[in-house]
C-alpha cells in the first residue's frame, strides 16, 4: 500500500501540466470508430507508423460500415507494417461487424459495452471514453505504469488496481490528460531504461531518483 496521499498525486499531475500542458492523442482520427480502429492497430506498434497505416485504410474504409465490408484478409494487406497483422484484422472486421449490427453503426459509449467489442480491454476502452467521448478515463499503459510505481505512487502493477488509486485521488475532468502526462514524461523522460533523472520535474517526489534502470 503507497503512503502518497492526495496531495502528492495532484503535485504530480501539476508538475507535468506546467511541462507538457494540455495533451491531445496522437492517433490521428476523425471519428471514434477511427479512433477505435487507431488504437487497435497501436498494440505494440509506435504512433506514426499507425497513423501512416491509418491515412490509407480510413481512405477506403472510414467507417464501421465500409469496413465490415471488408475481409480479413483485405485488412491485413493494409495494415501489415503495424504488426501482429493477423490478429489485428480480424479483429478489426468483426469489431466493425458487431458496431454495424448491435450498435446501428456507431460506437458505443460505456466501458460495459465498448469492452464487448473484439480486441477492445479496459485500456483502449478508457482511451476512447476519455479522447473520443469526453467522458472521464484513465488509460494505464506501460508508461503509466512504470511511472508511477517508480514515483512511489503506487507498488502494483496491476492496471485495473493503478487505474482504481489513480481515480480516487485525482479529479474525474483530469484523468485522461493526467495518462496523456504520464505517458509523455515516460517517453522523455523517464524512460525504461536509463531515465533522465537530473532533467526530471518529478525528482524530489520520486522514490526511484537516480534509477540507473
Ligand atoms: S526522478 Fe527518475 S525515476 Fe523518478 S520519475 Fe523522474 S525520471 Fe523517473
Amino acid at each position: 500500500m503507497s503512503s502518497f496521499t492526495c496531495r502528492k498525486w495532484n503535485e504530480i499531475y501539476d508538475r507535468l501540466y506546467e511541462v507538457y500542458g494540455d495533451c491531445s492523442c496522437p492517433l490521428r482520427h476523425e471519428s471514434p470508430f477511427q479512433l477505435l480502429a487507431a488504437v487497435m492497430l497501436s498494440a505494440q506498434c509506435r504512433d506514426e507508423r499507425v497513423n501512416q497505416v491509418t491515412e490509407k485504410l480510413f481512405a477506403v474504409a472510414p467507417d464501421a460500415k465500409s469496413m465490415a465490408k471488408l475481409s480479413a484478409g483485405e485488412i491485413a494487406d493494409m495494415i501489415h507494417t503495424c504488426g501482429l497483422f493477423d490478429a489485428k484484422s480480424r479483429n478489426l472486421r468483426a469489431a466493425a461487424r458487431m458496431i454495424v449490427e448491435e450498435f446501428h453503426g456507431e460506437v458505443p459509449r460505456t466501458m460495459e459495452e465498448l469492452t464487448r467489442l473484439p480486441g477492445i480491454g479496459r485500456k483502449s476502452a478508457n482511451v476512447l471514453l476519455g479522447n473520443a467521448f469526453g467522458t472521464p478515463g484513465f488509460p494505464v499503459d506501460t508508461h503509466v505504469n512504470r511511472l508511477l510505481n517508480r514515483l512511489g505512487a503506487m507498488c502494483d502493477d496491476d492496471p485495473v488496481r493503478i487505474e482504481s488509486a489513480a481515480c480516487a485521488k485525482i479529479a474525474p475532468e483530469k484523468w485522461c490528460n493526467f495518462s496523456h502526462l504520464l505517458i509523455q514524461h515516460g517517453r522523455q523522460i523517464c524512460r525504461a531504461r536509463k531515465p533522465e533523472c537530473a532533467k526530471c520535474v518529478l525528482a524530489t517526489l520520486c522514490k526511484k531518483h537516480g534509477v540507473k534502470a
